[in-house]
């Protein structure tokens, strides 16, 4: 059956050294903390490897924000998946809105990106999310259709090792959270999409999680909806007693 993860995304924050510290304590907080679900911190590249020194990554996931779609060579301030992988990471945030919206990133590029990870044995959190305008013409269920299927490429095998999130654009870093029935009825969506694609099984086991100004206050009832796995934390993962209060909410 699938798994609940919370997953967090740094972004651009933190020096090295405020990554260690926060890194200890989130490992120290969820080695004094029942939790049922998996979790995860996504960080700079710069910090992985001192991250990685201090986590047990059996308990605590580790991951990258991007990797690059070219394997090696003349790709000046790109890093590889298998670069990613080298430093003890598990995971890699892909497709992030933030990536697609000022990085041009595209879906043949995602895909490209998506199969790098995976050949590298790294877990590809995959982003997708409609932005407001998308929101209010009504076709956000379209958009969201489209960005899934751009993975729809992959094999089975391939397809079945993705975390899928769902992040509505509108909702990310604006403090304006998709209300709990709108997240459950697009992560429903999203689960119909793969199973039209990939059968039940598949669509049954792969974890869906929410990501938009998720917070203490609001995980429990978001993480209760059936098709909602998990959550992608932004701001509220940069403090460790914010993120554990994402991470309780499962208890
Ligand atoms: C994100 O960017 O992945 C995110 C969910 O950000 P925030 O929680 O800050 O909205």
């Amino acid at each position: 059956m699938r798994k609940n993860i919370v997953a967090g995304n740094w972004k651009m924050n933190t020096t090295v050294g405020e990554g260690v510290e926060l890194a200890n304590e989130v490992a120290e907080a969820l080695n004094n903390t029942p939790h049922n679900c998996e979790v995860v911190i996504c960080v700079p590249f710069t910090h992985l490897v001192a991250v990685k020194a201090v986590v047990d990554t059996d308990t605590l996931g580790l991951g990258a924000e991007n990797c690059s779609e070219h394997d090696k060579g003349a790709y000046t301030g790109e890093v590889s998946a298998e670069m990613v992988k080298s430093t003890g990471a598990t995971h890699v945030i892909l497709g992030h809105s933030e990536r697609r919206l000022y990085f041009g990133e595209n879906n043949e590029q995602l895909l490209t990106k998506t199969r790098k990870a995976l050949a590298n044995g790294l877990t590809p959190i995959f982003c997708v999310g409609e932005v407001l305008e998308e929101r209010e013409n009504g076709t956000y269920n379209d958009v969201v259709k489209g960005q899934v299927e751009a993975l729809f490429e992959l094999s089975p095998e391939d397809f079945s090792k993705i975390v899928v999130a769902y992040e509505p654009v509108w909702a990310i870093g604006t403090g304006k959270t998709a209300t709990a029935d709108q997240a459950q009825e697009m992560h429903a969506h999203i689960r119909n999409v793969i199973a039209e694609k990939y059968g039940k099984e598949i669509a049954d086991n792969t974890s869906i999680l929410y990501g938009g100004s998720c917070k203490p206050t609001n995980a429990k009832e978001l993480f209760a909806k059936p098709d909602v796995d998990g959550g992608l934390i932004g701001g509220a993962a940069l403090k460790a007693d914010s993120f554990m209060g994402i991470v309780e909410a499962f208890n």
